[in-house]
């Protein structure tokens, strides 16, 4: 099979891969080969790097092969569709080959099991090595991770690669004995942990080689000493699908803040299950709606930056779903109204973040700005705030909402009359979100944050 058309299957298979964090953008396609600068087709998707950088990478698949039977996968064993597979050689010279013509920055690779998961693993490995050791490759790399595969090769694979993630593939472990029985929760967690643990251990090699190698006598020289061994310096990450079993919103918060907290994950990626051609009866004939992937991606950056703990964030009285029709952080709101109104001037941070309307960066902005005087309404625009957003849950030295407009039974009603004239919800709770192509404007999700 020739190249091209190996890497059309192959690139194609990766893109249900959320975990690298690939971009929203839509519209342009060179498929069929018409065309050029396509963002779509051929495995090239975008990130973003902390500073705001877009990154393009190869986003693709060592070989669609895989001897698992995965239910909801459509590169399992038994799914009918044609496969391919790249050498490691292959790989290789395709991101050179790109990379030299500046389509990308870097690759992600991942890969259906072959032979075995020491096997697959090795060869994904063996790309990442030969970039580097044979090329000098210094672009990015992120490696999916095979779980029980042998330690050492983790070990390896984290020298070579920015980044590594291991899919944990379904939130609750009885999910995952349903629709992947091959696959082990307990396995797939102690593989984020020993990865956890080497990210740690390299961390603290570079901090004490840097304490050590100061030296302030004067006239001394700084001592230069060989760096320790990096491992993964852009952390881990995983994904979850979400809607393919039964778990609630609450169970899969549940698991990502026990991701987050026991195994210091970057990132968890959600990614809402799309039925696929001769799926097994288990599975859900439709797509959960991809408005629940955006809520449970908003609920991930409440628990991340806001101060939120998972218990919170789904509401009593749910049946353990996030609202739809309202982000988390505005619903949590609502039902919190005894909170509110919050004073923009004596308010601590912790509850300002709780604000609907607050980002972090705008408290960031307050809490500066009122250092100095006692804010006013005239203030928040100054500070760039929406005042549409916030007036309903705050008050200022000039500015008392009647109590009654807070605790009116009609405000959840007003708040979406208002939305659903354009003004677009995410604003509302002031939080910076990825785009899941439901806002007006186009943000990205962050390989590294
Ligand atoms: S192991 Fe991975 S590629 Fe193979 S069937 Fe399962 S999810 Fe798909």
């Amino acid at each position: 099979m020739e190249t091209i058309a190996k890497l059309s299957i192959l690139a194609d298979a990766a893109k249900y891969d959320a975990s690298c964090a690939s971009s929203g953008v839509k519209g342009r396609n060179s498929l069929g080969g018409k065309g050029m600068g396509s963002s779509e087709g051929m495995g090239i998707c975008h990130s973003y790097a902390p500073d705001g950088r877009c990154i393009s990478l190869l986003k693709i698949l060592l070989t669609n092969f895989c001897i698992y039977d995965c239910r909801y996968c459509i590169n399992r064993k038994s799914s009918n569709v044609q496969r391919a597979r790249f050498t490691a050689a292959e790989v290789v010279a395709l991101t050179l080959d790109f990379y030299r013509r500046n389509c990308i920055e870097g690759l992600f690779l991942s890969s259906g099991i072959i032979q075995s998961s020491d096997y697959t693993m090795e060869q994904l490995v063996e790309v990442a090595r030969s970039l580097r050791e044979d090329h000098d490759f210094r672009g990015y790399i992120h490696l999916k991770t095979i779980p029980d595969a042998a330690p050492e090769l983790l070990a390896l694979a984290g020298r070579y690669a920015d980044r590594l993630s291991i899919n944990i593939e379904l939130p609750t472990p009885e999910g995952l004995q349903q629709l992947a029985p091959e696959k082990n929760a307990k396995q797939i967690q102690s593989a984020m942990g020993d990865v956890a643990r080497h990210i740690q251990l390299a961390k603290q090699e570079g901090r004490s080689q840097a304490a050590s190698s100061i030296i302030s006598l004067p006239g001394s020289q700084r001592v230069r000493r060989a760096r320790p061994p990096r491992y993964a310096p852009g952390g881990q990450s995983t994904q979850m699908i979400v809607g393919a079993d039964d778990a609630s919103d609450a169970a899969i918060l549940l698991t990502s803040s026990g991701l987050y907290g026991g195994h210091g994950l970057r990132r968890v990626y959600y990614s809402a299950f799309s039925p696929i051609p001769d799926a097994s009866a288990d599975l859900p004939l439709q797509a959960p709606p991809l408005l629940r992937e955006h809520r449970l991606y908003q609920a991930d950056w409440l628990m991340r930056f806001y101060g939120f703990a998972h218990q919170e964030i789904v509401l009593p009285g749910s049946g353990g779903m996030l609202d739809l029709e309202l982000d988390p952080k505005l619903a949590w709101a609502l039902a919190h109204r005894q909170h509110f109104p919050m004073n923009l001037n004596r308010a601590p941070k912790e509850w300002l973040l709780r604000v609907p309307g607050l980002g972090v960066r705008s408290v960031q902005r307050l809490l500066m700005a009122r250092r100095g005087r006692s804010l006013r309404l005239a203030d928040l625009q100054q500070l760039r705030i929406a005042t549409a957003k916030v007036l309903a849950f705050v008050e200022l030295a000039d500015y008392h909402p009647r109590r009654a407009d807070l605790e009116s039974p009609l405000l959840r009603q007003q708040l979406l009359q208002r939305m659903s004239h354009g003004v677009v919800q995410q604003k509302h709770s002031g939080m910076r979100l990825p785009d899941m192509g439901l806002s007006a404007k186009t943000s990205q999700l962050s390989l590294f944050d």
